[in-house]
């Protein structure tokens, strides 16, 4: 492992450890795909990824005004993996559809005739993508690892690749970008990835919750006065913790550490998934309000707020009916 200019590479065996080990307070669900088109691998020569990295994120940064680079990991094509934006910050990946997520982008060109995956690329991200699944406990489907071209680009609505869209993460990608043959093709080796080593049962949850502070520290007791973990980033707002344990207005927020943040700085919110084949989004609590987008079955939301029967389904102004979510 290497670090330079606040990124850390590793090679796929060293990223299946870190990720095992490394604490996340922020819930992730959905894993997304991505390639960069440039970079391609003509910019690549086999010893640049610090550089490259550094140009993504200046980029994202001075062009995009974005607060840092957009991923969370770049994919190469040596098959090393390099660490981007924190793992506690939303990334900004594919448009409206970035929190509780985890942003993959893999360095090339990946549409048909352009680069050809390499070997130990195909290999790292395969490995990386089911070591991020089991780390999650993401289900290793097409309903939570996701490509952005099933994305629209206006609006974010989910439409399988039926309408405004971007090819990423390529026409080529592992057979095609499109929602078979991520299902035929990637997905059957990220699940034969994932039987490796134990996988352990998901711990019993209380609840979920959502940060309200602008940073919200995690504590090793369930007081103030004690001191700060030390392998913890503070959390930020927005941030969906789940919550493992109560103690006098405090929430345990790790399945197996002490880890403590004060539950005054939080708001409860529930966990539902999309039981209707196409649910409009509006921008409030009615009929009456526009559409603002829309959701697919099976597509997974955190409910913030609810008012008359509508739920509202994230940060931003999103509302659903709430019969066509399951809890
Ligand atoms: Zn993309």
């Amino acid at each position: 492992m290497e670090t330079k200019y606040g990124f850390t590479k590793m090679d796929i065996s060293e990223f299946e450890n870190w990720i095992a080990n490394f604490r996340v307070g922020r819930t992730v669900i959905y894993l997304q795909q991505h390639h960069t088109v440039a970079p391609s691998y003509q910019h690549f020569n086999g010893s640049n990824h610090f550089q490259l990295q550094r140009n993504m994120r200046d980029y994202h940064v001075g062009s995009n005004g974005w607060l840092d680079i957009g991923q969370h990991f770049s994919i190469f094509p040596d098959g090393d993996i390099l660490t981007g934006r924190s793992l506690e910050l939303t990334p900004a990946c594919i448009y409206g559809n970035n929190s509780g997520a985890i942003c993959i982008e893999n360095v090339g060109f990946f549409d048909n005739g352009v680069d050809s995956m390499n070997q130990a690329q195909s290999e790292a991200i395969v490995r990386a993508t089911a070591a991020i699944c089991k780390k999650f406990s993401i289900p290793a489907s097409t309903d939570n690892v996701v490509y952005h071209h099933w994305f629209n680009l206006s609006t974010g609505s989910r439409h399988n690749g039926d309408g405004l869209n971007k090819s990423c993460p390529g026409t080529a990608f592992f057979g095609g970008n499109k929602v078979e043959d991520c299902e035929n093709n990637f997905l059957p080796l990220v699940r034969n990835a994932m039987t490796g080593g134990v996988i352990a049962p998901i711990p019993v949850l209380l609840k979920y919750a959502t940060v309200t502070a602008s940073a919200l520290n995690v504590r090793v007791l369930p007081t103030s006065s004690s001191s700060k973990a030390s392998d913890r980033e503070a959390l930020v707002l927005g941030s969906v913790l789940r919550v493992y344990e109560e103690q006098n207005n405090w929430y345990r927020i790790s399945s197996s550490q002490q880890h403590w943040v004060s539950a005054r700085y939080t708001d409860d919110v529930e966990r539902a998934v999309v039981n209707a084949s196409v649910l409009n989004v509006r921008s409030g609590p009615g009929t009456s309000f526009a559409k603002v987008g829309s959701f697919l079955k099976n597509q997974e939301v955190f409910v913030y707020e609810r008012s008359n029967g509508w739920c509202r389904v994230s940060l931003d102004i999103k509302w659903v009916k709430d019969n066509f979510l399951d809890f």
